[in-house]
């Protein structure tokens, strides 16, 4: 019997505001436990918590950004539980009436259009963090409050591959939208996982299994293996699945059972009295639309579409914006795209890595590059002599024409020059011409590489290539 796996996951992102959502305090991440609390984030009794009016638009941008609409009226909620990671007791989120709804992302699946859909955007506040020692547990509440926004999916996910695509894909256009850097290994994107699995064929969906609070991509995925095969052998032992909520042991690699499911009715929520509804009017919505910029997918099939570059050198160009701001102009003045490309993804990362620096930090501009790419095609200089060039630069920031005169690295096209080289190796090399008169044809780019050394890489291959096959042919090249 074959099976079907099927994923919906829960996203919930720190948003890089200054300040919590309903207090002043710091979101800093990593100071010292409790140093950016106040009375707010600590429900000290009395304190009185304020919508923070940048969180709402991060979430609306996040919203735009996910092909959302914006709710033109909602309100936070309580959310009842009893745990000491907030010391309200209940935590401030959105229930019935998110900020944003109804969203999708457009994926590429094996060169297939694959369209995920998205529930809901809303805002709530992060908790607190619990540290458990060997017999204490002790509480650090610098994390409470911080805003968050939570994505959730439709069911709509179908692999491994599929979910970490997608959680790729929110990546990459949360920090391109500037509302996150969504960093990790810093807590900064986690997302809950829900699995079901169900015969092929079925419509109906299977019973699910959520695993709270994955916090990286190699977890999800090992993840997301463990629980399709722990639930096809349950189904196939006549197991009964129950709706749970397992933990994901990182060490031991296997999920573990937390609880049976909680019910949105458990948590008894109700509007937050605290704070008054909200209202999103058109011009509010519009205005922030206008800041979203270009986003890394939409600008790598425009890279494909109006460059005629390969999909794989837009999407490597694509991994940092600085990248590719930088090939873009240098491909504008060059008018060379994949030479363009080409030095970016070869040399200069080469040079960058070794270096260990960031393209921003590189000392010539774009138009520097496009000079030394302009140079090559017209043939001033071979293609080798460039890599040179742009070692010269990359060390000094030198322009490329200049280094080319100041180290007298033009290339000869001096047909006489060249073919007095190419008959002196041949002379000196009679083993060459024997190898091809006997078929050996391979032997040619011996005979050109031998040429180019002696002129010390200057001569223009090309013609070192015509001149030593004319001389081979014609056997005039006086032994
Ligand atoms: P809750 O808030 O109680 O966790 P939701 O009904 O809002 O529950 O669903 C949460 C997530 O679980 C969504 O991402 C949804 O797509 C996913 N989901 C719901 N049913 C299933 C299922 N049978 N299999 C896999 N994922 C599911
Ligand atoms: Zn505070
Ligand atoms: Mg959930």
């Amino acid at each position: 019997m074959e099976y079907e796996l099927v994923i919906g996951l829960e996203i919930h992102v720190e948003l890089s505001t200054k300040t919590k959502i309903y207090c002043r305090c710091s979101t800093t991440f990593g100071g010292r436990a409790n140093t950016n609390v106040c009375p707010v984030c600590l429900a000290l009794p009395g304190a009185l918590p304020v919508l923070n009016r940048e969180v709402v638009n991060f979430g609306i941008k996040s919203g735009l950004a996910l092909n959302c609409s914006i709710n033109d009226y909602c309100h936070m909620d309580r959310k009842n539980y009893f745990y000491p990671d907030i010391t309200k007791n209940y935590q401030i989120t959105q229930f019935p009436l998110p900020l944003c709804k109804d969203g999708f992302i457009d994926m590429d699946v094996d060169g297939e259009k694959k369209r995920i859909r998205i529930e809901r955007v809303h805002i709530e506040e992060d908790t607190g963090k619990a540290l458990h020692t060997n017999d204490k547990t002790l509480m650090d509440f610098n994390r409470c409050g911080v805003p968050l926004i939570e994505i959730v999916t439709e069911p709509d996910l179908r692999s491994k591959k599929e979910a970490i695509l997608f959680l790729e894909r929110i990546k990459s256009i949360l920090i391109a939208i500037g509302v996150s850097e969504c960093k990790m290994e810093e807590g900064q994107l986690r997302c809950d996982l829900n699995t079901s699995v169900r015969k092929k064929g079925e419509e109906k969906l299977g019973v699910r299994c959520e695993l709270k609070n994955m916090s990286s991509f190699k977890a999800i995925e090992k993840a997301i293996d463990f629980e399709f095969e722990r639930q096809v052998k349950a189904i196939e032992n006549g197991e009964k699945l129950i709706q749970e909520t397992r933990r994901w042991d990182e060490k031991n690699l296997v999920s573990i059972s937390m609880r049976e499911k909680q019910s949105a009715n458990d948590y008894r929520y109700y509007p937050e009295g605290d704070l008054g509804g909200l209202k999103v009017s058109d011009e509010w919505v519009e205005s922030i639309r206008k800041t979203i910029p270009e986003l890394p997918h939409e600008r790598i099939e425009r890279f494909v579409r109006d460059y005629k570059i390969p999909e794989y050198d837009a999407e490597v160009l694509n991994l940092s914006k600085t990248m590719a701001d930088f090939f873009e102009e240098t491909a504008k003045i060059s008018k060379d795209p994949k030479s363009s490309s080409n030095w970016l993804m070869g040399d200069i990362s080469r040079l960058l890595n070794e270096e260990a620096i960031k393209i921003d930090e590189i000392k010539f501009s774009p138009s520097s590059l496009a000079e030394l790419i302009v140079l090559i095609n017209e043939g001033v200089i071979s293609n080798a002599i460039g890599k040179t060039v742009l070692e010269e630069m990359f060390r000094t920031g030198n322009e490329p024409k200049k280094i080319v005169e100041e180290k007298g690295l033009r290339q000869n096209s001096d047909e006489e020059e060249i073919k007095k080289i190419a008959i002196k190796i041949l002379k000196e090399n009679n083993k060459i011409v024997l190898d091809y008169k006997a078929g050996k044809v391979k032997i040619i780019g011996f005979a050109v590489g031998l040429v180019m050394k002696e002129t010390k890489g200057k001569a223009n291959p090309q013609i070192v290539n015509k001149i030593v096959i004319n001389l081979l042919n014609s056997g005039n090249y006086y032994i």
